[in-house]
């Protein structure tokens, strides 16, 4: 009997035959590992869909740090920052861009503020956060992290601004390098040419010898 198989990206079943199917192992969050199957034209968006994600989980664990150690936050035994629930609603609502309170709302995904932008809008908010929790005597770690949020709310222009400048930096370093190289190459090659042409002007003198 044919065993029919679910892809996993596009949630179609299909016979596997070693042509057409990719068997790929997942290692759950247990350590257990589970056989999924794919398309094999559906396996690299799915790869790429995965490294997306892991991307963006680690941004959030960057995110998750900074606020912790701004807020000087417990941590939880795996070692990362516990911070209340309202504070990742929060948050995602800024990552995917979702407006709660405007008339007939929906829910957006990833369109919104990046993580990156976030962790450098807590950065720089460190010494207003900071401040405010010496001078102000909030009632709960709660209230602090929510008066915090304000604080951040108000540097995300700043820091969308500082990192785009940054990218742009970097780009043009990266175009420069670029250009170098193709000078470079472009240097060996009128070299190498010139050298040609002495040694053929040589044989031509050496040549009627
Ligand atoms: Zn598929």
């Amino acid at each position: 009997m044919a065993r029919l198989l679910k892809c996993q990206y596009c949630g179609k079943k299909d016979v596997f035959t070693e042509e057409t199917m990719v068997k790929h192992e997942n290692v759950t969050s247990t350590g257990k590992t589970q056989n999924k199957y794919f398309h094999k034209e559906c396996y690299e968006p799915f790869k790429k869909e995965q490294a997306k994600k892991q991307a963006e989980s680690k941004r959030l664990d960057k995110l998750v740090q900074m606020a912790g150690s701004i807020h000087e936050l417990e941590k939880s035994e795996s070692g990362s920052y516990i911070l209340p629930r309202m504070w990742y609603h929060t948050i995602q609502d800024w990552r995917n861009g979702t407006q709660r309170y405007t008339m007939n709302f929906k829910k957006k995904y990833k369109k919104g503020i990046p993580y990156q932008v976030l962790t450098e809008a807590y950065k720089q908010s460190q010494d207003a956060i900071k401040w405010s929790k010496l001078n102000k005597n909030f009632d709960s770690v709660k209230s602090e992290i929510r008066y915090g949020m304000a604080i951040v709310n108000n540097k995300i222009p700043d820091a969308m601004k500082k990192l785009k400048q940054e990218k742009m930096l970097k780009e043009k370093n990266e175009k420069t390098e670029k250009d170098r190289i193709e000078m470079m190459e472009l240097e060996r090659d009128v070299n190498y040419k010139d050298v040609k042409k002495d040694s053929e002007d040589m044989t031509d003198i050496l040549g009627d010898w």
